[in-house]
């Protein structure tokens, strides 16, 4: 810090109770110690502390919505791919807040326009969508294109790669708190990280994914994460989630 910094700031600090402060020691916090994780091996793979959901060899972690049952989805070459017409998939473990990796790719055959172009969706706590479109260079509502929170939140930039190529969500969510009374006392926040560029900036979430109307808000506890059947033969893999 240069000398003339050094003083301003003390001048800033004046009489505060920083300024009572002689020893260095006195503002060093020693515990909590944090938990070693040991990262992936590059940015997307799994570090030691997550919960792999899909890891290329099987549907397991997973659930059809339907009928509660094996999730019917094609999986071959490492990759899900949506199988239309089976329904959404769901997890069998239910989550509160988390940090979840998922990669994505739209369908190599362009199959429509709009909302019919790829479409999926990452729905945390079953409820609240994130999204998945070909929205490379396909106009829809932009609360409806690629890495929106479906008609609430408009991502920032369109990150969106061309739909042959895999792009990533890096997701933190934080659901929302309800009361005894099942009122909602804090919303969900979600960030959203798409192909490594911020879309939704702690963003909040007004209520649950609705085509037509308004978000609903009513009480929850830990719930699964759904990926959407929405006709489109969209493909994931490398999902895994730590909860936090
Ligand atoms: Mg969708």
């Amino acid at each position: 810090m240069k000398r003339a910094t050094i003083l301003l700031t003390l001048l800033v600090i004046g009489t505060s109770a920083f300024a009572q402060i002689k020893d260095p020691k006195a503002t060093e916090v020693w515990d909590p110690v944090p938990k070693k994780v040991t990262p992936g091996a590059t940015n997307s793979a799994p570090p030691s502390d997550a919960i792999v959901l899909f890891g290329g060899s099987n549907l397991n972690e997973w659930a059809s919505v339907n009928d509660k049952g094996a999730a019917k989805w094609d999986v071959a070459n490492n990759i899900m791919t949506v199988k239309p017409g089976t329904g959404n998939i769901m997890t069998n473990r239910k989550f509160g807040d988390i940090q979840l990796h998922i990669e994505w790719r739209s369908p190599l055959v362009v199959e429509s326009e709009g909302q019919g172009r790829g479409n999926s969706g990452v729905f945390l706590q079953g409820r609240y969508e994130v999204q998945v479109l070909d929205s490379y260079e396909s106009r829809t509502y932009s609360n409806g294109q690629a890495g929106a929170i479906y008609k609430q939140s408009i991502p920032l930039v369109n990150a969106t790669r061309p739909h042959d190529q895999w792009e990533t969500y890096d997701i933190i969510y934080s659901a929302p708190v309800f009361n005894e009374d099942g009122i909602k006392v804090k919303s969900a926040y979600i960030t959203v990280i798409h192909n490594g560029v911020l879309i939704q900036n702690h963003q909040e979430i007004l209520g649950t994914t609705e085509y037509i109307g308004l978000p609903k808000n009513d009480a929850h506890g830990k719930a699964s994460i759904i990926l959407q059947d929405h006709s489109n033969t969209t493909s994931f893999r490398n999902i895994w989630v730590r909860e936090l």
